[in-house]
């Protein structure tokens, strides 16, 4: 009977392991889209090394952004359409990403995670549009005093200036996540200049700001996309962490969305979420205390330098 009880116990217990198994695959496959028909392919990525000093660009310690960009020095490069994605971890470990994928990131200052010794965690939101939950985001992180990267895009800024204002008083970033949120590999060069490096202009002209950050939409990219982001000194960030959490008519109630990121802590997390999603808006405090009882920081992220 013991070994009868002893098989069936074996049997569950492989069960339960194919069953996780499989949900942190459909993770992995889940594609995201934005708010606004926007697609962002979750193929989030990881790396046991981290992002540890991947030898930065010259570009990543530029402190002046150009927008003097000639666009037929582009011409050449692979604009071969590429999606981020990472298999997030169930321990507190970074995600890995191939080591082709590290190189691409380490060439042009482009970066999915921080130091993997260090707890502090890196906060990046990306809006297209606000359904008030914007506001109650930034309550709840002017509480705590943690700072964020916003990644708006240009719809955005054009319809809630006083938000963008908001956010820049509170001292966060605003980091360019182009004008209007298109697939960025498959545009045309001159799309592309518009969509990228017009929009930073517009921007800093609009709210005296300087964009400094780069996410390209969907996470959709291209050699040719972070080689130009890297010439305008931008730091481009990926993620290490994110969920489908960008469609607000889904909810799932405030314990989901804080399970869902307490679930994958890591240090040096690139933690990525949507602001129009309730449950993040109704779960963020929550969630930055519970980091912070844990023993994280927040951060704005720097490439380290050498
Ligand atoms: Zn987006």
């Amino acid at each position: 009977m013991a070994g009868k009880a002893a098989r069936i116990i074996a049997f569950i217990l492989i069960c339960v392991l194919i069953t996780g198994f499989r949900a942190s695959k459909d993770e992995y496959n889940a594609a995201h889209t934005d708010p606004g028909e926007h697609i962002e392919k979750t193929a989030l990525v990881s790396d046991s090394k981290g992002a540890d000093p991947i030898p930065a660009s010259p570009g990543s310690l530029q402190k002046v952004i150009t927008t003097e960009i000639d666009m037929g020095n582009y011409s050449d490069l692979d604009s071969g359409k590429r999606n981020w994605g990472v298999v997030l971890n169930q321990v507190e470990k970074q995600p890995e990403i191939p080591e082709e994928i590290r190189r691409l990131l380490g060439r042009y200052n482009a970066w999915y995670a921080a130091n993997p010794d260090v707890p502090v965690l890196y906060l990046i939101f990306s809006a297209s549009y606000d359904n008030e939950n914007m506001s109650r985001i930034l309550d709840a992180l002017k509480l705590r005093n943690v700072k964020a990267v916003f990644y708006l895009v240009g719809d955005f800024v054009r319809a809630y200036p006083e938000l963008v204002a908001r956010i820049i008083q509170d001292g966060h970033a605003i980091g360019n996540h182009s004008s209007s949120h298109r697939c960025l590999p498959l545009v045309s060069d001159e799309l592309l200049f518009r969509e990228v490096v017009e929009y930073h202009d517009y921007v800093k002209t609009r709210f005296n700001y300087e964009m400094r950050y780069f996410m390209p939409p969907s996470g959709e990219y291209s050699e040719k996309v972070l080689a130009l982001a890297a010439e305008m000194g931008y730091i481009t960030q990926f993620w290490s962490f994110a969920y489908k959490d960008f469609d607000p008519s889904v909810r799932r109630g405030a314990d989901y969305a804080f399970s869902k990121v307490i679930q994958h802590l890591h240090n040096g997390s690139f933690l990525f979420l949507h602001t129009v999603s309730f449950d993040n808006a109704d779960a963020i405090g929550r969630t930055l205390d519970f980091c912070l009882q844990r023993g994280y920081t927040f951060d704005l992220f720097l490439p380290p330098s050498r």
